[in-house]
């Protein structure tokens, strides 16, 4: 029973099933923008997440925090309480989730946050209200020009005159993502701090409401002695 369904009826389930929904609409829109022919990312290539954290919502970090615990139960346990060691030979501000020597990098692709699904295939607006897009400013010059493109802002006109369609936007993506959070200011926070609170969060739920053990073979929440939301 993956986390989302030990859950059901709580408030995390919905936010877990809304994230869910709204990853899968991206995933959707990039995959119209990838197969119309746009740049796509380099082979093992992580530079975007070199040096790079991300701050997230609440949002995001629970969908993380229930991945980890579905695929990886006593890695999330290790995180919860402090015991997890990030991969070694990251650069110095490296998301504690990133293995340098893989060529895949992420550790948590499938629950990866919204940022990191975003990277290289995703546009903004501009102060005209339309659509535009620049090119990852790691791609080299070469290879963009394969796609038609170089290192500069495309406009939407432009963008449906190359490709026909257009590139999920940053803002929309993260509207739908706060959408989950009636009554949220929208803070976020460093991923190394928000996750292993919300793991354990989600980790007393489970305990609570009896759906699984949260973190491997009679796991128990880490070091932590309350529910309460984001604590
Ligand atoms: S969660 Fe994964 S993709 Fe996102 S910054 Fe960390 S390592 Fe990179
Ligand atoms: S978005 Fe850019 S830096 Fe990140 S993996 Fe793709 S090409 Fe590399």
């Amino acid at each position: 029973m993956s986390v989302q369904e030990a859950l059901e009826g709580t408030r995390e389930a919905e936010i877990l099933s809304g994230m869910e929904e709204s990853y899968r609409r991206i995933d959707e829109k990039q995959g119209a923008w990838k197969h119309a022919g746009a740049p796509l990312c380099i082979e093992g290539c992580g530079d975007c997440c070199t040096g790079f954290e991300p701050d997230i919502l609440e949002s995001e970090a629970l969908y993380l925090a229930a991945w980890l615990i579905d695929n990886e139960p006593e890695r999330a346990s290790a995180i919860a309480d402090g015991s997890y060691r990030p991969p070694e030979g990251r650069a110095q501000g490296t998301c504690i989730l990133f293995e340098p020597h893989s060529p895949l990098h992420c550790t948590a692709y499938g629950g990866r946050c919204l940022i990191c699904r975003l990277f290289g295939y995703a546009g903004d607006y501009g102060k005209d209200g339309k659509k535009r897009f620049r090119p990852c400013r790691f791609y080299p010059e070469d290879k963009l020009r394969r796609y038609g493109m170089e290192h500069r802002q495309y406009h939407e006109d432009e963008l449906r005159q190359l490709y026909g369609t257009l590139p999920p936007a940053m803002a929309d993506c993260m509207q739908q993502a706060l959408l989950l959070l009636p009554g949220s200011s929208g803070e976020t926070q460093p991923l190394r701090e928000i996750l292993p609170k919300t793991i354990r969060r989600l980790q007393w739920i489970l305990l609570c409401t009896g759906g699984r053990d949260g973190g491997g073979e009679g796991a128990a929440p880490a070091g932590e002695k309350g529910g309460g939301a984001g604590t």
